[in-house]
């Protein structure tokens, strides 16, 4: 089948409407309207944590097995976007179930992927338990920047075709939720401006689709301001997951769901619940639990400063001293940019606080300059 057919199919099936693909926001300033510089300073840090992106070459998962007698249907590896892909994602875990009728269901995980899955099943009228180890604000969820974009989820030389074509329908159906959750009170998500900085220029590839980032194009007045050589802007949807979280918990509740602490050790344990269909959102969970081996930690650091509440844009700056990133949020300031490959260590490590700190405050100084 062609490919562009399929997609279009796709998307039909999915109800999404292609129209509403590119609009962006409305009341936002204009990229060259003025930036207010972020006050980097140790003194100002409020927390700062470690998470481990799930991240899978190959892509991530979601299929069905048999497991026993139950129906086993597995939604985890999403890498350094979870979050970016997690409504499109857990609809595509919903359809894995197929047309086995069921009335109850149980989900392993509690971090945004159990939570937007059990979430869309109860929303379908079906009884949903979720088991988790651990919840908010202890899952890697909680780390999370988070800005909507698919970065660090697979290598494209490693995917298959249906892998590439399972990411644009995920992407795309969670870009979708999200620009309508956007500014909804108790939600947490807002459009902000983005810039994307490098001092070399930018390669072109969106296979998610360029119009996902509405008024993107090349802002020569934006990297004068910064001070490196090339810029972009457009508009980005962030979440602020201290809010959206807890947000999806009470909504969880409200649609009847239970949540229960537990953590499995098997996957014949699971095969113990009382439910017949089992969705399996551990996210790095399942490299023991499943024994998926493909399935790599990348270590992330993030700090978060005392909120500003005139910082209404972001950054990704791709440079020398390596990656650096800054997105507001209600309260607070999130910089980050650690991606620590295979790396496991749980403990904040101060050279690259130090890094960020350093990078960031750069950053701000020489657009303090341009002001
Ligand atoms: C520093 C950093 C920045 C990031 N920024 C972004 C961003 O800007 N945008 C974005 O989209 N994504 C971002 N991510 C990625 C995102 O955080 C992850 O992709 C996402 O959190 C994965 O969600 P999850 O629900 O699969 O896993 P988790 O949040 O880890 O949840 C897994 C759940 O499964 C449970 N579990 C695991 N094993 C077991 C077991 N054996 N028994 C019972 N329960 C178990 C856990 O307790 C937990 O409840 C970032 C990640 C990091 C670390």
């Amino acid at each position: 089948m062609e490919r562009r057919v399929f997609l279009g199919g796709a998307f039909a099936a999915a109800g999404i409407d292609r129209s509403k693909a590119a609009m962006g926001p409305t009341g936002l300033q204009d990229f060259d309207a003025p930036l207010a510089p972020v006050k980097v300073a140790t003194e100002r840090e409020i927390a700062s944590r470690v998470g481990f992106r799930p991240f899978r070459a190959e892509g991530f998962v979601v299929r069905s097995e048999a497991l026993g007698h139950k129906l086993l249907v597995h939604n985890y590896g999403h890498g350094g976007a979870g979050v970016t892909l997690s409504w499109g994602s857990a609809r595509l875990a919903l359809s894995a179930a197929g047309s086995k009728n069921f009335d109850s269901a149980a989900v392993i995980g509690a971090g945004i992927i159990g939570l937007t899955t059990a979430i869309s099943l109860a929303r379908a009228g079906v009884a949903v338990t979720i088991y988790a180890e651990a919840s908010s604000p202890e899952t890697t969820s909680d780390v999370a920047a988070a800005l909507w974009q698919p970065s660090t989820i697979f290598r494209t030389e490693s995917m298959g075709a249906a892998a590439m074509e399972q990411f644009r329908f995920a992407a795309r159906v969670s870009h979708d939720a999200f620009r309508d959750e956007a500014g909804r009170p108790g939600r947490g998500v807002r459009w902000i401006r983005m810039f994307d900085l490098s001092e070399t220029p930018f390669g072109s590839e969106r296979p998610e689709g360029a119009d996902l980032y509405p008024g993107s194009r090349p802002s020569p007045g934006a990297a004068r301001r910064f001070g490196v050589a090339h810029a972009e802007c457009y508009y980005a949807l962030v979440i602020d997951m201290s809010v959206y979280l807890p947000a999806l918990i009470a909504e969880f509740a409200r649609l009847g769901g239970r949540l229960i602490a537990r953590r499995f050790d098997s996957p014949a344990e699971l095969g113990r619940l009382d439910d017949a269909v089992v969705f399996n959102c551990t996210g790095m969970g399942s490299r023991t639990l499943f024994a998926d081996r493909l399935l790599t930690p990348v270590r992330g650091q993030i700090t978060w400063l005392k909120g500003q509440p005139e910082v209404d844009y972001g950054y990704v700056f791709d440079g020398p001293q390596g990656l650096l990133y800054m997105f507001p949020r209600e309260n607070s300031i999130a910089l980050g940019g650690s991606m620590g490959w295979g790396e496991t260590s749980p403990t904040i490590d101060e050279n690259d606080k130090r890094r960020m700190i350093e990078g960031h405050a750069r950053i701000s100084a020489r657009l303090s300059r341009q002001l």
